[in-house]
């Protein structure tokens, strides 16, 4: 299993994952493009026991960007550390950006292909989803 660490970019908001990740998407919404301030947010999926804040609590903020979904950041730089959906709450998905280290990831897939920026061309092979995989909505 590999541990990975992430920080935020004044280092004040740093965590772990203890975990080996199974999911790892770009999503192209709007409100990921937005709030990332680039084409596309990149996301794994961790269950929240896994996830431990190392520093840094005090200084996370919130964002509802819709009524199911939380975006946390830091609110001295700004960096966005994650987000959660309110009826998937065991779940986090945190900003890979984040990250350190070289890390290891699955394949990663695209999702809500259907509202990516007309700036931005998709130039690789990996899976694309209009919105989400199915298997991401039936959990
Ligand atoms: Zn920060
Ligand atoms: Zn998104």
């Amino acid at each position: 299993m590999n541990k990975l660490n992430g920080n935020c970019e004044c280092k004040k908001v740093s965590f772990e994952i203890n975990q080996e990740i199974k999911y790892f998407s770009h999503c192209h919404c709007s409100q990921c493009r937005r709030s990332h301030g680039s084409a596309f947010a990149s996301f794994i999926e961790v269950e929240k026991s896994f996830f431990k804040y190392n520093s840094g609590v005090e200084n996370i903020k919130t964002y509802a960007s819709s009524k199911d979904c939380e975006r946390v950041f830091c609110e001295i730089c700004g960096s966005n550390i994650m987000f959660f959906n309110k009826n998937k709450s065991e779940k986090y998905y945190i900003s890979v950006g984040a990250l350190n280290g070289d890390i290891s990831l699955p394949q990663a897939h695209h999702v809500y292909v259907g509202s990516k920026a007309s700036w931005y061309e998709i130039d690789d092979n990996l899976k694309q989803h209009v919105t989400l995989p199915k298997s991401y909505k039936n959990e």
